[in-house]
């Protein structure tokens, strides 16, 4: 049988990051550090994203960036994944939790329609 999706998500994640750290960030993006799955935490995909140094100290960062997720089973689609993900490295890009101005223009460049957004 094949791997479920998060599964396969699980084993790619970090590369993943770097792919599109690569891509759509020209490599500026910290370091990923650690990618924490949580037990289904809103329906669908849902991410969130720690790379202030006093939320990543918590986790016993000095540094770079960390990941939450979570996924279920209305989180199907590799886009869907990818988006999610874009979304939050747009976070860390713009050095900013919220959807501001600067924010937002980047998520339009990426080409990202976002509801329900944290
Ligand atoms: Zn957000």
């Amino acid at each position: 049988m094949d791997l479920s999706l998060d599964e396969r998500l699980k084993k790619s994640s970090f590369s993943f990051y770097s792919l599109l750290n690569k891509r759509y960030f020209d490599n500026n993006l910290p370091e990923l550090k650690e990618i924490i799955w949580r037990d289904k935490l809103e329906e669908g995909c849902f991410a969130f994203v720690s790379f202030e140094k006093d939320q990543l100290k918590k986790f016993g960062y000095e540094d770079g960036v960390v990941i939450e997720m979570s996924v279920d089973a209305n989180c199907k689609s590799y886009k869907e994944i990818r988006d999610t993900f874009l979304h939050e490295m747009a976070h860390v890009y713009v050095k900013s939790k919220y959807h501001g101005k600067i924010w937002t223009q980047k998520i339009i460049e990426l080409g990202l329609d976002w509801k329900n957004e944290v």
